[in-house]
């Protein structure tokens, strides 16, 4: 049962052949024998989904349920469930239970799907490793001794190692497509606006974006259809029709016009996936794509624009924990400033602390100009190249990341070099674009990851693109040692 993609459990569901409660035990059972050893998981409820799978069940015997009900799913602990606890990997919210749904909560509850986990993460989504996480890392199934990615990495790893069959994530800066990418499978960033950020916690909120963590494109384009949508209680959320996600897959690409950016393909990049890479190029060309050279001649900045922008909304958005109303407390504080000052001291880890230092710093009276401000500009000439590229092709393509995934503890003192590795995702989130990341093959036995940008609200080309890949390869469809089914 564990071998099918969302589409397949959602057929055999539909006709009855499985039931939701037969599903969720399947997966139980596989994470009490496989699960432990990745930590993927910062809750695992499986008392709870069984409550869920069997309202499902009871759903899908009036031949009324909608596609996904009775299927599992894992939430990134960065989205508000009612009633479980909701940590963003922090010792700051280790105690918090989340009041409410999120929106992308809700509108997947209320398709049936059944929450068996909260995922994994980097603290706050601070992080390109998983390793900031409160909770320790989660690890990568393809080699233990390396990390997932992040900051949805938990995520990532529970989907590549079939522990379930899909799960949300954001993306702020890359935290869906690098992770993706780190494990073997295919994740989607949609276009800022797309998918409500309603209850999901603020990192940095001009950024972030919730999305999918599939198997396939068929999965991502399923899972979208439910969550993408105007939210009221977004006021980020863009009224913008839906599209027929799943539609929109079997269309032919011939004549696709497809931009490869130069400033992506630099002596920087690893060689085993610059030879990916160009396989897939070779793959979609055979398929009627037209390739292109183009320009994107602000790359290089936006590595310090975004470190100036997101930890300048980090800090105001990271404000609200101050020990008094929910989360973490101090002992014994001794007045009103000591409560304060303890309670984030002892909640936040070390790279949140960086984050809202240089955030505090850069926002400051005298520094907002030169910092903040010209990071403002430079988005704008970012964005600008983007659009310019998108008067000459429909879809952007090139590598994920510049290496495959690095082992456990490799950059943990070396900031610097974690946030480079985000070099080519930031950009995407700076010009609030759509974009994928899917399976393109190994370097070393280790996956590589490549990516698909999208004009804005274009998510159903870039699924279009990814799943007619996906019908003439098969690397989406490998395993781990290990993790096989
Ligand atoms: N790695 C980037 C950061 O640490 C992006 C994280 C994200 O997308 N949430 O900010």
């Amino acid at each position: 049962m564990l071998q099918h993609t969302l589409a397949e459990l959602s057929a055999l569901l539909l006709a009855r052949k499985i039931s939701s409660e037969e599903l969720l035990r399947a997966y139980i059972d596989r994470n009490e024998t496989l699960g432990r050893e990745l930590n993927c998981f910062i809750s695992f409820i499986p008392e709870l989904a069984l409550e869920q799978a069997r309202r499902a069940d009871k759903l899908l015997q009036t031949g009324e349920a909608s596609a996904l009900a009775g299927i599992p799913i894992g939430h990134k602990d960065i989205f508000c469930t009612e009633g479980i606890k909701t940590s963003c990997a922090s010792r700051i919210l280790d105690n918090f239970i989340a009041p409410y749904n999120a929106t992308v909560v809700e509108r997947l509850n209320k398709a049936g799907m059944v929450t068996l986990a909260k995922t994994n993460m980097d603290e706050f989504a601070m992080g390109s490793s998983n390793e900031t996480s409160f909770y320790g890392a989660s690890l990568n199934p393809w080699d233990k001794q390396r990390v997932p990615g992040g900051s949805s990495g938990g995520s990532a790893s529970a989907v590549a190692a079939r522990l379930l069959p899909a799960a949300t994530g954001t993306d702020t800066g890359g935290s869906i497509r690098q992770p993706a990418a780190f494990c073997g499978i295919s994740g989607l960033k949609p276009t800022y606006g797309r998918v409500s950020r309603y209850g999901m916690i603020a990192f940095a909120s001009s950024l972030d974006q919730g999305g999918t963590l599939t198997r396939d494109a068929r999965d991502s384009a399923m899972l979208l259809g439910e969550m993408a949508g105007f939210d009221p209680l977004d006021s980020t959320s863009v009224d913008h029709p839906v599209d027929d996600y799943t539609g929109a897959l079997d269309k032919p690409i011939e004549g696709l016009r497809v931009g490869l950016p130069k400033q992506f393909f630099n002596s920087k990049l690893d060689s085993g996936i610059a030879d990916r890479i160009d396989d897939a190029i070779k793959e979609l060309e055979k398929a009627g794509a037209r390739i292109f050279d183009i320009e994107l001649p602000n790359t290089h900045l936006s590595i310090p624009a975004y470190y100036v922008i997101s930890p300048a909304e980090c800090s105001s958005n990271l404000e609200r924990y101050d020990g008094v109303r929910f989360g973490y407390r101090c002992e014994n504080p001794v007045d009103l400033s000591d409560l304060y000052c303890r309670s984030r001291e002892e909640g936040f880890g070390k790279e949140v602390k960086r984050r809202i230092m240089i955030g505090t710093y850069v926002l400051s009276s005298g520094y907002y100009d030169a910092y903040y401000l010209k990071a403002q500009k430079v988005r704008r000439l970012i964005r600008d190249d983007f659009q310019q590229a998108f008067s000459q092709v429909d879809v952007i393509l090139g590598p994920t990341t510049p290496s495959t995934a690095f082992k456990l503890n490799e950059n943990m003192d070396d900031p610097l070099n974690m946030y480079l590795s985000d070099i080519f995702t930031v950009s995407v989130n700076l010009a609030g674009l759509p974009a994928m990341s899917i399976p393109v093959g190994f370097s070393d036995s280790l996956p590589v990851g490549m990516q698909l940008i999208g004009n804005y609200f274009d998510e159903s080309r870039l699924l279009n693109l990814a799943h007619q890949y996906q019908t003439v390869t098969d690397w989406h469809e490998h395993t781990a040692e290990g993790f096989e089914l």
